[in-house]
Protein backbone atom coordinates (compact mmCIF):
# COMPACT_ATOMS: atom_id res chain seq x y z
CA UNK A 1 0.00 0.00 0.00
CA UNK A 2 2.86 2.50 0.95
CA UNK A 3 4.77 1.61 -1.86
CA UNK A 4 1.95 1.97 -4.15
CA UNK A 5 1.16 5.46 -3.53
CA UNK A 6 5.09 6.21 -3.21
CA UNK A 7 5.01 5.34 -6.79
CA UNK A 8 2.21 7.54 -7.22
CA UNK A 9 3.42 10.28 -6.01
CA UNK A 10 6.54 9.56 -8.16
CA UNK A 11 4.81 9.39 -11.49
CA UNK A 12 3.11 12.83 -10.38
CA UNK A 13 7.25 14.30 -9.67
CA UNK A 14 7.89 12.58 -12.89
CA UNK A 15 5.47 14.51 -14.83
CA UNK A 16 6.36 17.70 -13.52
CA UNK A 17 9.63 16.82 -14.62
CA UNK A 18 8.63 16.50 -18.45
CA UNK A 19 7.35 19.94 -18.04
CA UNK A 20 11.12 21.16 -16.54
CA UNK A 21 12.52 19.36 -19.58
CA UNK A 22 10.73 20.88 -22.45
CA UNK A 23 10.57 24.32 -20.90
CA UNK A 24 14.09 24.70 -19.06
CA UNK A 25 16.09 24.85 -22.58
CA UNK A 26 13.29 26.70 -24.34
CA UNK A 27 13.46 29.48 -21.92
CA UNK A 28 10.01 28.86 -20.91
CA UNK A 29 8.27 29.56 -17.23
CA UNK A 30 8.08 26.03 -15.46
CA UNK A 31 4.86 27.72 -13.72
CA UNK A 32 2.86 29.50 -16.25
CA UNK A 33 1.44 28.77 -19.03
CA UNK A 34 -0.16 25.80 -17.57
CA UNK A 35 0.54 22.30 -19.85
CA UNK A 36 -0.69 22.56 -23.45
CA UNK A 37 -0.02 20.34 -26.03
CA UNK A 38 3.11 21.28 -28.08
CA UNK A 39 1.03 21.51 -31.66
CA UNK A 40 -2.30 22.53 -31.13
CA UNK A 41 -1.68 24.78 -28.17
CA UNK A 42 -5.20 22.97 -26.61
CA UNK A 43 -4.47 23.59 -22.98
CA UNK A 44 -4.61 19.62 -21.06
CA UNK A 45 -7.37 19.80 -18.20
CA UNK A 46 -5.87 18.17 -14.88
CA UNK A 47 -8.45 15.09 -15.25
CA UNK A 48 -6.38 14.59 -18.31
CA UNK A 49 -2.86 14.78 -17.25
CA UNK A 50 -2.87 12.11 -14.92
CA UNK A 51 0.40 10.03 -15.43
CA UNK A 52 1.03 7.01 -17.56
CA UNK A 53 -2.48 6.45 -17.55
CA UNK A 54 -4.20 9.50 -19.82
CA UNK A 55 -0.90 8.21 -22.20
CA UNK A 56 -2.67 4.59 -22.31
CA UNK A 57 -6.16 6.22 -22.88
CA UNK A 58 -5.45 8.28 -25.79
CA UNK A 59 -2.95 5.74 -27.36
CA UNK A 60 -0.06 7.75 -27.23
CA UNK A 61 -1.94 10.75 -28.76
CA UNK A 62 -3.38 14.53 -28.33
CA UNK A 63 -7.16 14.29 -27.57
CA UNK A 64 -7.37 17.49 -29.27
CA UNK A 65 -5.12 17.13 -32.84
CA UNK A 66 -4.46 13.20 -32.47
CA UNK A 67 -0.91 14.49 -33.14
CA UNK A 68 1.51 10.94 -31.88
CA UNK A 69 2.96 12.16 -28.40
CA UNK A 70 6.23 10.81 -27.51
CA UNK A 71 6.86 7.84 -25.28
CA UNK A 72 9.28 9.27 -22.80
CA UNK A 73 6.81 11.15 -21.04
CA UNK A 74 5.17 8.26 -19.83
CA UNK A 75 8.60 6.90 -19.43
CA UNK A 76 9.87 9.27 -17.42
CA UNK A 77 7.01 9.46 -15.08
CA UNK A 78 7.33 5.40 -15.14
CA UNK A 79 11.09 5.79 -14.22
CA UNK A 80 10.70 8.57 -11.64
CA UNK A 81 8.22 6.86 -10.28
CA UNK A 82 10.50 4.00 -9.91
CA UNK A 83 13.46 5.77 -8.24
CA UNK A 84 10.56 6.41 -5.52
CA UNK A 85 10.45 2.96 -4.54
CA UNK A 86 14.01 1.96 -4.97
CA UNK A 87 14.50 5.14 -1.98
CA UNK A 88 11.81 3.96 -0.42
CA UNK A 89 13.15 0.60 -0.31
CA UNK A 90 16.87 0.54 -0.06
CA UNK A 91 17.78 4.19 2.02
CA UNK A 92 16.36 5.35 5.18
CA UNK A 93 15.56 9.13 6.00
CA UNK A 94 17.89 11.60 4.91
CA UNK A 95 19.14 9.21 2.08
CA UNK A 96 16.18 8.15 0.97
CA UNK A 97 15.16 12.05 -0.04
CA UNK A 98 18.07 12.83 -1.40
CA UNK A 99 18.38 9.50 -3.52
CA UNK A 100 15.42 10.46 -4.98
CA UNK A 101 15.90 14.22 -5.63
CA UNK A 102 19.66 13.63 -6.76
CA UNK A 103 18.57 10.66 -9.23
CA UNK A 104 15.22 12.66 -10.68
CA UNK A 105 17.49 15.65 -10.93
CA UNK A 106 20.14 13.40 -12.82
CA UNK A 107 18.11 11.42 -14.99
CA UNK A 108 16.22 15.08 -16.19
CA UNK A 109 19.76 16.29 -16.99
CA UNK A 110 20.67 12.89 -19.01
CA UNK A 111 17.14 13.96 -21.15
CA UNK A 112 17.87 17.52 -21.58
CA UNK A 113 21.59 16.76 -23.24
CA UNK A 114 20.33 13.98 -25.08
CA UNK A 115 17.79 16.40 -26.92
CA UNK A 116 19.87 19.32 -26.68
CA UNK A 117 23.74 19.04 -25.71
CA UNK A 118 23.67 21.32 -22.69
CA UNK A 119 23.50 20.77 -18.80
CA UNK A 120 21.38 23.49 -17.31
CA UNK A 121 23.58 25.56 -14.75
CA UNK A 122 20.14 25.43 -12.79
CA UNK A 123 19.87 22.08 -12.55
CA UNK A 124 23.34 21.28 -11.81
CA UNK A 125 22.78 23.49 -8.41
CA UNK A 126 19.44 21.83 -7.13
CA UNK A 127 21.91 18.54 -7.69
CA UNK A 128 24.27 20.05 -5.38
CA UNK A 129 22.28 21.00 -2.85
CA UNK A 130 20.46 17.57 -3.05
CA UNK A 131 23.30 15.63 -2.47
CA UNK A 132 24.84 18.33 0.67
CA UNK A 133 22.57 15.69 3.04
CA UNK A 134 24.58 12.81 2.43
CA UNK A 135 27.83 14.60 3.02
CA UNK A 136 26.92 16.61 6.27
CA UNK A 137 25.28 13.42 8.08
CA UNK A 138 28.03 11.44 6.97
CA UNK A 139 30.69 9.73 10.04
CA UNK A 140 33.44 10.80 6.79
CA UNK A 141 32.33 13.95 4.66
CA UNK A 142 36.13 13.89 3.46
CA UNK A 143 34.95 10.51 1.39
CA UNK A 144 33.36 13.05 -0.63
CA UNK A 145 36.08 14.88 -1.18
CA UNK A 146 38.30 13.08 -2.49
CA UNK A 147 35.47 11.88 -4.57
CA UNK A 148 35.56 15.06 -5.94
CA UNK A 149 39.18 15.80 -6.10
CA UNK A 150 39.65 12.31 -7.91
CA UNK A 151 36.98 13.00 -10.02
CA UNK A 152 38.43 16.28 -11.47
CA UNK A 153 41.93 15.10 -10.95
CA UNK A 154 41.14 12.01 -13.70
CA UNK A 155 39.33 15.08 -15.61
CA UNK A 156 42.81 17.10 -16.03
CA UNK A 157 44.35 13.87 -17.32
CA UNK A 158 42.34 13.26 -19.77
CA UNK A 159 41.56 16.71 -20.87
CA UNK A 160 45.53 17.50 -21.31
CA UNK A 161 46.27 13.89 -23.07
CA UNK A 162 43.18 14.99 -25.98
CA UNK A 163 44.65 18.48 -25.87
CA UNK A 164 48.12 17.49 -26.57
CA UNK A 165 46.84 14.94 -28.93
CA UNK A 166 44.07 16.34 -31.13
CA UNK A 167 44.39 20.16 -29.91
CA UNK A 168 40.44 19.79 -28.93
CA UNK A 169 38.31 20.31 -26.02
CA UNK A 170 37.10 16.65 -25.24
CA UNK A 171 34.64 17.78 -22.72
CA UNK A 172 32.26 21.22 -22.52
CA UNK A 173 32.09 22.98 -19.20
CA UNK A 174 28.47 21.34 -18.58
CA UNK A 175 30.50 18.14 -17.92
CA UNK A 176 33.12 19.34 -15.97
CA UNK A 177 30.38 20.33 -13.51
CA UNK A 178 28.49 16.86 -13.79
CA UNK A 179 31.70 15.67 -13.19
CA UNK A 180 32.71 17.78 -9.88
CA UNK A 181 29.10 17.31 -8.43
CA UNK A 182 29.14 13.29 -9.31
CA UNK A 183 32.58 12.98 -7.23
CA UNK A 184 30.99 14.32 -4.27
CA UNK A 185 28.09 12.09 -4.93
CA UNK A 186 29.89 8.61 -5.26
CA UNK A 187 33.11 9.37 -3.89
CA UNK A 188 36.62 8.25 -5.43
CA UNK A 189 36.17 4.70 -6.32
CA UNK A 190 32.48 5.05 -7.76
CA UNK A 191 33.45 8.38 -9.53
CA UNK A 192 36.20 6.68 -11.84
CA UNK A 193 33.86 3.31 -12.31
CA UNK A 194 31.09 5.93 -13.38
CA UNK A 195 33.43 7.36 -15.69
CA UNK A 196 34.66 4.53 -17.36
CA UNK A 197 31.43 3.30 -17.14
CA UNK A 198 29.99 5.86 -19.21
CA UNK A 199 33.26 6.43 -22.03
CA UNK A 200 32.34 2.63 -22.94
CA UNK A 201 28.57 3.45 -23.34
CA UNK A 202 29.63 6.68 -25.56
CA UNK A 203 31.79 4.02 -27.34
CA UNK A 204 28.88 1.80 -28.00
CA UNK A 205 26.61 4.82 -28.82
CA UNK A 206 29.24 5.80 -30.95
CA UNK A 207 29.54 2.37 -32.67
CA UNK A 208 25.75 1.96 -33.27
CA UNK A 209 25.60 5.73 -34.70
CA UNK A 210 28.16 4.74 -37.05
CA UNK A 211 26.73 1.83 -38.48
CA UNK A 212 23.30 3.55 -38.92
CA UNK A 213 24.34 6.76 -40.49
CA UNK A 214 27.72 6.95 -41.27
CA UNK A 215 30.95 8.13 -40.26
CA UNK A 216 30.85 11.79 -39.63
CA UNK A 217 34.05 13.36 -38.02
CA UNK A 218 32.54 16.15 -35.80
CA UNK A 219 29.95 13.80 -34.31
CA UNK A 220 28.35 15.34 -31.12
CA UNK A 221 27.76 12.93 -27.88
CA UNK A 222 25.72 13.73 -25.55
CA UNK A 223 28.31 12.64 -22.43
CA UNK A 224 25.98 14.36 -19.90
CA UNK A 225 23.67 12.01 -20.47
CA UNK A 226 25.87 8.80 -20.24
CA UNK A 227 27.67 10.48 -16.62
CA UNK A 228 24.24 10.87 -15.20
CA UNK A 229 22.69 7.49 -16.23
CA UNK A 230 26.23 5.73 -15.35
CA UNK A 231 26.33 7.23 -11.76
CA UNK A 232 22.83 6.11 -11.26
CA UNK A 233 23.53 2.94 -11.72
CA UNK A 234 26.87 2.56 -9.86
CA UNK A 235 25.49 4.71 -6.83
CA UNK A 236 22.93 1.76 -6.23
CA UNK A 237 25.29 -1.09 -7.09
CA UNK A 238 27.20 -2.37 -3.84
CA UNK A 239 30.99 -2.48 -4.02
CA UNK A 240 32.63 -5.35 -2.26
ZN1 LIG B 1 -2.75 18.69 -29.78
Amino acid sequence: MQYSFFFIIGTIFGSFLNVVIYRIPNKISIIKPRSHCPKCKEMIPFYRNIPILSFLLQKGRCNNCSIPISLIYPLTEFIIGFFFLIGLHYFQYMESISFIIVASLLYTISIIDYKYYIIPLELSFLTLIALLPNIIISTNPLFYIYGLLVGLGYLLFIYTITWAITKKEPLGLGDIQLIALLGLWLGPLKILITIFLSACIGIIYWIILYFISGYEKNRKLPFGTFLSLSAIIIYLTKLV
